[in-house]
């Protein structure tokens, strides 16, 4: 079990800033992500929080102890790697024995911890198996064995279903939280899937270009983005972006769009100049009686929603509807918009008004 607070964490190859000053707390038993575009500083954050790359500058603390520049094998972390490296000659009884023998376990009690996570993995049936006969799955689960079998304080995997095929891997994220929820062990999972990242985190860190963009629970990334960046990378479609010129002040709780007034939440800073109004696809309201007009332009059928791009006076739309509603191309439509739906952003720095 495990606790890891990471403080104003760096890293840089030579002159490039590969991870620039991250903070964020992972709790106790945390299935925690590590999110965002190819490039962004994900790995390279896993590998320095396990110890296979040192930090230019920064602290990492694993239950309160300053760890930072220790090397791996002083951390007690495990690292899942996506391509599982297995022993291919032994058999899976072997590969989930070897790291205890390592250690200088004796065989029986080496032999009853094999046995006791094959019970957890499902895979009693296949200890004596070559590994390399076995399925894409099976493989998987004696590699999450191997990591699971020491009893690590902290499990790191980066992107472990990456090679999976869609259906499969939907399987196995299924299987590996509730393995995780069975376990309780801290988890820190690297993924670019902003679904993979919802679905299976208890915290998502959103990243960017080495910067932490965000970091919360996925409701608080997903309904109170901080950034235009973690709006637009989170969710499908994204968040929409409307831009106008205008103003907020404290208190504020109205804004205009093309001369119709629309409800915010109450503002608790000012900016001006180009302000962005931003809505999900799913919080957008057709209404004719709404002021602020659109022309539909296209619409897809997703089954029991459609997606319907709007013109709007201040850019395109995109609108998750009921399929069962009916909607022709060309035509005009009055949009309506629910004020406890809407993120401001400010358009320059990109970063949401509260
Ligand atoms: P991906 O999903 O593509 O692996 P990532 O978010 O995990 O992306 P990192 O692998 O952490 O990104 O890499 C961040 C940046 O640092 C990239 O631009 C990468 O090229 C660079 N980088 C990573 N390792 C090194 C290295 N050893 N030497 C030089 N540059 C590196």
């Amino acid at each position: 079990m495990a606790e890891i607070i990471i403080e104003n964490l760096q890293k840089m190859f030579g002159e490039f800033t590969a991870v620039q000053s991250s903070s964020f707390t992972i709790e106790d038993g945390e299935f925690f992500m590590l999110l965002g575009p190819s490039g962004c500083g994900k790995t390279t954050t896993l590998r320095m929080i396990a110890g296979l790359e040192l930090p230019t500058s920064g602290e990492i603390y694993l239950d309160g102890e300053e760890v930072s520049q220790r090397p791996a094998s002083q951390r007690d972390i495990a690292f899942v790697f996506q391509m599982f490296a297995l022993y291919p000659h032994m058999k899976v009884g072997q590969n989930l024995r070897y790291p205890l023998i390592s250690q200088g376990m004796g065989r029986a009690e080496a032999n009853a911890k094999v046995a006791e996570v094959a019970k957890i993995l499902g895979i009693e049936g296949i200890l004596d198996r070559p590994v390399g006969g076995l399925s894409g799955g099976d493989r998987q689960r004696v590699a999450l064995g191997r990591a699971i079998v020491r009893e690590p304080k902290a499990f790191m995997m980066d992107e472990p279903l990456g090679a999976l095929d869609a259906e499969f891997r939907e399987h196995m994220a299924e299987e590996l939280r509730a393995l995780h929820d069975r376990m309780g062990a801290t988890t820190v999972y690297v993924t670019h899937d902003q679904l993979e990242a919802m679905q299976m985190g208890d915290k998502i860190v959103v990243m960017n270009h080495g910067v932490v963009e965000q970091f919360g629970t996925p409701q608080d990334v997903y309904d109170k983005p901080a950034t235009m960046f973690v709006a637009d990378f989170i969710g499908a479609p994204s968040m929409n972006f409307l831009t106008f010129a205008g103003s907020v002040r404290p208190g504020q709780d109205t804004v205009e769009l093309d001369g119709a007034t629309f409800g915010v939440p109450r503002q608790i800073g000012a900016a001006q100049g180009d302000l962005v109004f931003g809505v999900r696809p799913e919080h957008v309201g057709f209404d004719d009686a709404s002021p602020y007009r659109g022309r539909i332009d296209a619409t897809e059928y997703l089954g029991t929603t459609q997606i319907v791009t709007v013109a709007t006076p201040n850019g395109d739309l995109k609108a998750r509807i009921p399929s069962s509603e009916v909607v022709r191309e060309g035509e005009s439509v009055g949009l309506t918009f629910r004020a406890e739906t809407i993120t401001l952003f400010e358009r320059s720095s990109g970063r949401a008004l509260r």
